[in-house]
């Protein structure tokens, strides 16, 4: 293990690595990526790869339009297969509140170029018929969105990014960061020390305690989330989008024979859980077959669970923390971070490159904006 690093990445999820690999592109690559257990153990591995362009935010909008771009361009640029199916993504709507604000929402992602229709309940039903329509007010499509691999995206850009020199040091885990008068001066780890100028703290659902290493207080907790992977659902079309009944938070979509069933529960306390119950899988069999009622005849293969790192208005901490100098964050995704690392890892070198990200206006990303009372929240969390 080296000793020094211009740049110490903490976490070697989905985040980590599109951070490491987009330095190495840009010819930054004395980088260590500092992970405690495997590349992609964390939520990267248990998350349900969904790509989607509809936000109720520019900057969440944005975010996905370029990850969407980068997730095309990945097979030649990466060399790897991050297998991107752009089956849409299919929203039900049946609260008068959420169909108001979806319409509005769709407004701002026409203006900002995506391809995205206002559908009626019967033409959401030609789209899956097997779901219930009656109580619905409309649905919104984007037929550009999708579902991807989260392992496959983390490995190829980890692969890419040591390739080109950036080492990934897994099975180690840092306890310490050390601060001296003029920033961060070095990591301790639990494999040896690393002195270096710059720390990314991209360590999701713990990036909070390795914040708080540098003496950095950021309001990111996690949240278990359950899924689900069900057989014998020949009723639902191989070709379904991504179908989401935004009121009840329960999702599917296609995966292999089967299909990936999902849902939040709202009511659930923060916590580092990672174990799956069978009280959440009834309630979650319960939306499903409301919504569907064929999947009553679905059969449960096995189920995990995994952790959002949420922040309190579902937007990522992204960029510098004033008054430290040497540290930045890249966490806070709120269930987006898998979709939106392409992105993320783009502009998280800007800034360490350029001095600042330019491709798109990361400022409501700020950790400043939890003091200055200014925090736009996004509206479309699942
Ligand atoms: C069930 C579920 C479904 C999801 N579905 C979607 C979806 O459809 N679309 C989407 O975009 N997102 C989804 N997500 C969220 C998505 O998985 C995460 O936002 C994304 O994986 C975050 O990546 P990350 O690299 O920031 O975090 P992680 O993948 O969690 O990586 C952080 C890493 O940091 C390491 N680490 C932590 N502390 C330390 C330390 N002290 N030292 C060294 N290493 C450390 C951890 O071991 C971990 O590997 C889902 C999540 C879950 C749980």
């Amino acid at each position: 293990m080296r000793d020094r690093a211009s740049v110490v990445i903490v976490g070697g999820g989905v985040v980590g690595a599109s951070i490491a690999y987009h330095l190495a592109v840009r010819g930054l690559t004395d980088v260590v990526v500092v992970e405690r257990f495997g590349l992609a153990s964390g939520s990267t591995g248990r998350s349900a790869g969904g790509v989607r362009q509809q936000f109720s935010t520019e900057a969440n909008c944005r975010m996905s339009l370029l990850s969407t771009e980068k997730l095309l361009r990945f097979p030649a640029e990466v060399g790897w297969d991050p297998r991107f199916h752009q089956v849409g993504y299919l929203f039900l709507l049946s609260r008068e509140s959420d169909w108001q604000a979806f319409q509005r929402n769709v407004e701002l992602q026409r203006r900002l170029g995506l391809d995205v229709d206002l559908l009626s309940p019967h033409a959401a039903q030609a789209m899956v018929s097997p779901v219930v329509v009656d109580d619905l007010l409309g649905a919104t499509f984007c037929g550009t969105d999708g579902h991807a691999d989260p392992t496959q995206v983390c490995l190829g850009y980890a692969t890419q990014a040591r390739e080109r020199g950036v080492e990934v040091l897994s099975g180690a885990a840092v306890t310490d960061i050390s601060v001296g008068a003029s920033g961060v001066e070095a990591v301790q780890t639990d494999a040896g020390r690393l002195s270096t100028p710059l720390v990314v703290d991209a360590a999701g659902p713990w990036a909070a305690e390795v914040a708080h290493m540098a003496g950095v207080e950021v309001p990111i907790r996690p949240y278990r989330r359950q899924l689900y992977y069900v057989e014998d659902v020949s009723m639902i079309p191989r070709s379904s989008p991504m179908v989401v009944d935004f009121a009840s938070s329960m999702y599917f979509r296609p995966e292999g024979p089967g299909l990936l069933l999902g849902m939040t529960d709202r009511s659930e306390p923060s916590s580092f859980n990672m174990d799956t119950d069978e009280e959440f899988l009834a309630m979650l069999i319960e939306n499903a077959v409301r919504r569907v009622p064929a999947l009553e005849r679905a059969r449960v293969v096995r189920g995990w669970a995994g952790l959002y790192d949420v922040t309190p208005d579902a937007n990522p901490v992204l960029g510098p923390v004033p008054g430290l100098r040497g540290f930045l964050m890249a966490a806070g995704f709120s269930g987006h971070g898998f979709m939106h690392s392409p992105a993320t890892g783009q502009l998280v070198a800007e800034m360490i490159i350029d001095g600042c990200a330019h491709t798109i206006d990361v400022s409501p990303f700020s950790i400043e904006r939890f003091t200055s009372g200014a925090p736009a929240r996004e509206q479309t969390v699942i």
